[in-house]
C-alpha cells in the first residue's frame, strides 16, 4: 500500500457501531464493563483510548514500526523516552538539537542523575569518541534545528549496534513523508506531531513509534503510569491532518525548494541552510536519506538590528514559533527557539544573531516569495 493510501486508511476501520467512516472523538474516561473479568479491550481512558488508538495504529504504519504511542506534546514523548535510562546512564546527543530537548536533558533529568553528552554527530568518529561504559543511548535529531545539519542515520545505526546503545531519531522536521529512520535502522523515531504530522497549527501532541517489543512493553507502562496522554480530541485533530499529510508535504517541499533558491540568490541574504541545495555541504547525504528536502530553511542576515527589520516587515509570512503548519511562520532562533541554549554554545553551534529561520507554507509560493523580497529590500 503506498504511503497517501495509509496515510488515509492505516488504523481507521469504520466505526463499529454506526458506520461513521471518521473514527469519533471517544470523549470517555471510562469504559463499561459487562462483568466483572470482560471487557471490549478497554478500560480506562489513560490507558487506552480508541480515537489515541486509531492514530497510534496509523503512525506505526507510517513509521514502519509495530508499535506507537502518543503523548501529550513532544517534549512528554521525548521524556518517556529518557525515563527508559536509570541514574547514572549515558545519553549522546546532538549538539544542535531543539532547544526545549537540551532544557530538558539540561535542566530537569541531569539533575535526576542521567548523563548527557552533546557532540556534533554529522561526525559518526565523535560519536565513537564519546561512548563509555555507562553510555545506553543514542538521540539524534536530522536535520538539525535551525542549522539543518544531517546525521547519517544508517552510519548511527551500524555504531549503535556495536556499542548496544539504542537509537533515537526525531523525526519531526522531515516527517514519515519524506525520512523512515526505522527502515534505515534506528531503533526509536520520535515526533512532535504538533508540527507537519498535524500540519495545521491548532493541536500540540508527540508520538513515539518503534519496533522492539520489550521496549514498547517499557514506553506503553510509561505512558500509563506518567500520564502524559493525547486527548481524543487532540488524537483526532492529528488523524484529520495526517489525511493530508502526502499532499501537503509535496507542497511544503516545491514551496521550499523555491524558496531557497530565491534566497541564496537575495545580495541581502548572506548564507543559506536548506539540505536541497548543491552547496549544502551534506547534499549527496540528504538525497541518499531522505526522499526530499522539506522546507525548513535558515538565512543569515549578517546582523540582529537586520533579523529584527526583516521579522518586522514581513506581512504574509507570521513571527511565531513553531513549524510545519500551511502557513508560512518566520522566527529568530537565537532569541525564541534556541533562547535556553547558552550564548557561548550558540555561537559555537553557528545560531547568529543574524540568523532567521521560516517554516515554508504552502501557499501560493509567488506570494511567500513577493513578501520574503519586499521585507529583504527594506534592509539598509
Ligand atoms: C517542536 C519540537 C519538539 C517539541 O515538541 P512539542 O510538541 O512542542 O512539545 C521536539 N523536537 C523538535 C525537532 C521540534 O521541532
Amino acid at each position: 500500500m503506498g504511503f497517501a493510501t495509509k496515510a488515509i486508511h492505516a488504523g481507521q476501520d469504520p466505526d463499529p457501531t454506526t458506520g461513521a467512516i471518521i473514527t469519533p472523538i471517544y470523549q470517555t474516561s471510562t469504559f463499561v464493563q459487562e462483568r466483572l473479568g470482560q471487557h471490549k479491550g478497554f478500560e480506562y481512558a489513560r490507558t487506552h483510548n480508541p480515537t489515541r488508538l486509531a492514530l497510534e495504529r496509523n503512525l506505526a504504519a507510517l513509521e514502519h514500526g509495530r508499535f506507537a504511542y502518543c503523548f501529550a506534546s513532544g517534549m512528554s514523548a521525548i521524556t518517556a523516552i529518557l525515563m527508559m535510562l536509570k541514574e547514572e546512564e549515558h545519553c549522546i546527543v546532538s549538539d544542535n538539537t531543539y532547544g526545549g530537548t537540551f532544557r530538558l536533558f539540561d535542566k530537569v533529568l541531569k539533575p535526576l542523575g542521567l548523563r548527557f553528552s552533546y557532540v556534533n554527530t554529522c561526525n559518526i568518529d565523535e560519536i565513537r569518541s564519546a561512548v563509555c561504559p555507562q553510555t545506553k543511548m543514542l538521540f539524534i535529531e536530522t536535520p538539525t534545528n535551525p542549522i539543518m545539519l544531517l546525521t547519517d542515520i544508517a552510519a548511527a545505526a551500524e555504531l549503535c549496534k556495536d556499542y548496544g546503545l539504542k537509537l533515537v531519531v526525531d523525526n519531526t522536521f522531515m516527517s514519515p513523508y519524506f525520512q523512515q529512520p526505522l527502515k534505515l535502522g534506528a531503533d526509536i523515531v520520535v515526533h512532535s506531531t504538533t508540527k507537519f504530522l498535524n500540519g495545521h497549527s491548532d493541536s500540540v501532541g508527540g508520538a513515539v513509534i518503534l519496533n522492539d517489543e520489550a521496549d514498547a512493553e517499557h514506553i506503553s507502562f510509561l505512558q500509563n503510569s506518567v500520564g502524559a496522554i493525547l486527548s481524543p480530541f487532540d488524537s483526532w485533530l492529528v488523524l484529520r491532518g495526517i489525511k493530508t499529510l502526502a499532499v501537503r508535504m509535496r507542497q511544503h517541499e516545491e514551496n521550499g525548494r523555491a524558496v531557497a533558491n530565491f534566497l541564496v540568490e537575495h545580495p541581502k541574504v548572506k548564507k543559506v541552510f536548506y539540505p536541497g541545495l548543491e552547496i549544502h555541504p551534506q547534499y549527496e547525504l540528504a538525497k541518499r536519506q531522505m526522499s526530499g528536502f522539506g522546507s525548513m530553511i535558515s538565512f543569515d542576515v549578517g546582523s540582529y538590528e537586520k533579523a529584527a527589520q526583516f521579522l518586522n516587515s514581513v506581512q504574509l509570512c507570521s513571527l511565531a514559533e513553531s513549524l510545519g503548519g500551511v502557513e508560512s511562520l518566520v522566527c529568530h532562533p537565537a532569541s525564541m527557539t534556541h533562547a535556553s541554549v547558552p550564548t557561548e554554545e550558540r555561537k559555537r553551534l553557528g545560531i547568529t544573531d543574524g540568523l532567521v529561520r521560516i517554516s515554508v507554507g504552502i501557499e501560493d509560493v509567488e506570494d511567500i516569495i513577493a513578501d520574503l523580497s519586499q521585507a529583504l529590500d527594506r534592509l539598509s
